[in-house]
Order: C-alpha cells, then sequence, then structure tokens
C-alpha cells in the first residue's frame, strides 16, 4: 500500500449526453481480485446506444447502475489481493468485460456474457469500469496482455475484437472464402482485419464514404458502397456466385438482408450488429439457398485468449483502427466526437496528460 494515492478521477455517463468527473476512493482488491493501474479504456457503440443518451435495458444484462462507465479496460496490476497466483504486480492485462456468476453452464464456459444470474456484472455496466485511474478486476475476466500489443490493443480486444473474432469463429472462416464485411464501424472495421488475418479475401460495404476508405487502408480486397448497387456489384465481383460468407455488422434492416442476398448457396451469415428488426422472405433467401443463419454475441475468455494468440502470431495492432485518443480528463470529448458516428475507434489512452 502506499504506491498510489487514496482518492482517483473516474467518468460517468449520468444520461443526457453528458459524461461527469467524480472523485472516488481507490478500491482495495479482495480475494481473487487485482487492482490495476488504468492504461487505455476505448469506447464501443454499445455506450452510446444504453447508456450516453439514457441509460436502457433493451438487451439482456444492460440494466445501467451508477458506476464509472467503459467497458473496453486494460492496464497493469498494481496490488494483488488474496488467493491470486497467475497476476502479479507489473503484469500488463486487458480484461474481458463481463463477470458472471461463475456456476451456471454458460460461466463455466467462459461465456460470462451469457450468464443469466443476477451475479453477473459488466464493468462499465453495473460495477466500475474502465474510464478511472484505477480499476478493480476480477481475475477470472482478467487476460495477459503480451509485449508486442499495446495497452490500446488490449482494450480493444476486450468488446469490440472479440466480438468480431467471435463471429468469424461462429462462420468458421477460413483462407478459403471470400468474406463480405456489411457496416464498416469499429466492429465492422476489427471483423475486416481478423478475416484478413485468416486468410480470408474480404470485401467490404458502407455507406459512410470516410469509413470505406479506413478500410481500404486496412487492407480490405474490395469496397463498395452501400447503396442500391451493392450487392449486384458484390455478385460482379464474385464472379456471379456470391461469397462463402457475409457478416453483418450494421445493425439494420437492409445490411441484413443484403447479406442473405449475397451470400452464395450454402453460404454462412453472421448477425453480430445490435438493435434493429429484419424481414425476408425464408423460401427465396434462406431455405432454397441452404444458408446457415447464425446470431453471436461477444465472446468467450478461453476464445479472447485465443485470439490475444492469434494477434501475436499475425503482427495485428487492433489499435490501427484508432482514429481519435484522448486523456481521461477529456473524456466528454471523447464520447461527443465518437457520437458523430464518422470516426473510427476512439480511445481514452491514460498516458496522455
Ligand atoms: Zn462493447
Ligand atoms: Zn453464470
Amino acid at each position: 500500500m502506499g504506491k498510489y494515492p487514496k482518492m482517483m478521477a473516474g467518468m460517468m455517463l449520468p444520461g443526457g449526453a453528458r459524461v461527469e468527473k467524480v472523485e472516488v476512493p481507490v478500491p482495495t482488491p479482495g480475494p481473487g481480485q487485482v487492482l490495476l493501474k488504468m492504461k487505455a479504456g476505448s469506447l464501443c457503440g454499445s455506450d452510446l446506444k444504453y447508456i450516453y443518451y439514457e441509460h436502457t435495458d433493451k438487451t439482456g444484462g444492460a440494466r445501467y447502475d451508477n458506476v464509472i462507465c467503459g467497458h473496453e479496460p486494460s492496464g497493469q496490476v498494481v496490488e494483488v489481493g488474496e488467493g491470486v497466483l497467475d497476476f502479479h504486480e507489473g503484469d500488463r492485462v486487458l480484461v474481458y468485460h463481463i463477470q458472471g456468476c461463475g456456476y451456471c453452464d454458460e460461466c463455466r464456459k467462459g461465456f460470462f456474457i451469457n450468464c443469466q444470474n443476477p451475479e453477473r456484472r459488466a464493468y462499465g455496466w453495473q460495477r466500475d469500469g474502465a474510464l478511472a485511474e484505477y480499476m478493480l478486476a476480477d481475475v477470472s475476466t482478467c487476460i495477459h496482455l503480451p509485449d508486442f500489443l499495446t495497452y490500446e490493443d488490449g482494450a480493444m480486444i476486450s468488446c469490440g475484437f472479440g466480438t468480431a473474432w467471435q463471429g468469424l469463429l461462429r462462420a468458421q472462416v477460413t483462407g478459403a472464402d471470400r468474406v463480405l464485411v456489411m457496416g464498416l464501424g469499429p466492429v465492422g472495421q476489427a471483423v475486416a482485419m481478423l478475416a484478413k488475418g485468416m486468410g480470408a479475401q474480404v470485401i467490404g460495404a458502407d455507406i459512410s464514404e470516410d469509413r470505406m476508405n479506413m478500410v481500404r487502408e486496412i487492407g480490405c480486397d474490395a469496397v463498395f458502397a452501400g447503396d442500391d448497387s451493392c450487392v449486384s456489384n458484390i455478385m460482379d465481383y464474385t464472379g456471379g456466385t456470391g461469397v462463402e460468407v457475409a457478416v453483418d455488422c450494421s445493425g439494420s434492416a437492409v445490411g441484413r438482408h443484403r447479406c442473405l442476398e449475397a451470400a452464395r448457396m450454402w453460404g454462412r451469415v453472421v448477425y453480430l450488429g445490435e438493435q434493429g428488426t429484419v424481414t425476408f422472405e425464408p423460401s427465396p433467401l434462406l431455405l432454397h439457398k441452404n444458408l446457415t443463419l447464425m446470431g453471436s454475441w461477444v465472446t468467450s475468455v478461453a476464445n479472447m485468449e485465443r485470439l490475444v494468440e492469434f494477434l501475436v502470431r499475425k503482427q495485428i495492432h487492433p489499435n490501427r483502427i484508432v482514429t481519435h485518443r484522448f486523456a481521461l480528463k477529456d473524456a466528454a470529448e471523447a464520447y461527443r466526437v465518437f457520437a458523430t458516428g464518422k470516426t473510427g475507434k476512439v480511445c481514452i489512452n491514460m498516458e496522455m496528460e
């Protein structure tokens, strides 16, 4: 003790597109916990959708209590609680952003995201999160961050890249596949980068010219405007067959529909984008094409560890898609800029003053 101050600054989202700075005590790690000196916390679209404007509970576990915000945490261990064997002072970590009950079937598989029990707590939603000087983390949610990856990389893995990775695992993407990424926000950009790393041919589509340019830079093989010509352009590009895998990251009805249209016979379609609806005719779009349509939500702790290993092996830095970075004290500006919908990833970097 005594290595760090008694009080710390943190950020809260009280609603109405406001960010409130608070001064709170630095917590003490209990058994099975570590105290992290926060290094990076990136912003996620779900912060905006469920907390920033107003507190909603549209999806499971989305209830928001008055806590420090930020669910993409990465930091360095500064104190270790009782019984913690695999993390030590000085270790660099990223944090899988949800703690489950630990005893249900899904928790035992490491899919804390799917836990239905009242003990489930997500960082930045029902327990204090990333946007503070320090954060208390349960070691069951901590993953070692290898030297190759930066703290910003770690933060981005903890939700966005993990979600993208799981979608590709669900679709069992291989280097033989052409992968369409519909919607090129931060999760879509992550899908594009990871699918490329897996050796697939990657096709992006979005309505935003800025986002189309961003994925050109990260190595998409082809990028099409998300207008009425989108599907016919994809069909032409694929020699009339359509794509083996289509991943919707748009969350829009039209994007979801186009994924079904652009998938080839026996193709796999994954819905990753949250919210909204979709209506389609199952016979021509699903049955007669023998499509497999999957939903996918976040990932498991073990799969996230495999992602970390993959990124090191393929020498991929997730923070390539960061377009804006801010110091912790400028969190309000970070959210304001992110809410314009015109950015890539926005990251709070606690090493900035
Ligand atoms: Zn998220
Ligand atoms: Zn559980």
